[in-house]
């Protein structure tokens, strides 16, 4: 079995959009990856969370559903 399969099912096509303004750059969807795709990155003084490589995006939303701040929406495309 493979270790990193994410926890929820993959939706390919769908990918985590981060909402920079709602982002306090905590990190829990960072360790939330398991594919380890998204990083904080600083942008104008703030540290947000920042998706690295779309293409291996399972679209299985766990960084999405972790986020405490509701920063992160699933979008198709
Ligand atoms: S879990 Fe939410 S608030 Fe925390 S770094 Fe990720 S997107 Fe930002
Ligand atoms: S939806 Fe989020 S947790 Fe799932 S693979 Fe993509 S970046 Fe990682």
């Amino acid at each position: 079995m493979d270790v990193h399969q994410p926890r929820r099912p993959h939706r390919p096509g769908w990918l985590p959009v981060v909402d920079a303004a709602r982002c306090t750059g905590c990190g829990w969807c960072v360790a939330a990856c398991d594919l380890h795709l998204l990083s904080l990155e600083v942008r104008q003084w703030q540290k947000s969370s920042t998706l690295q490589d779309a293409d291996r995006c399972t679209g299985c939303s766990d960084c999405a559903v972790t986020c405490p701040f509701h920063a992160i929406t699933m979008r198709k495309g």
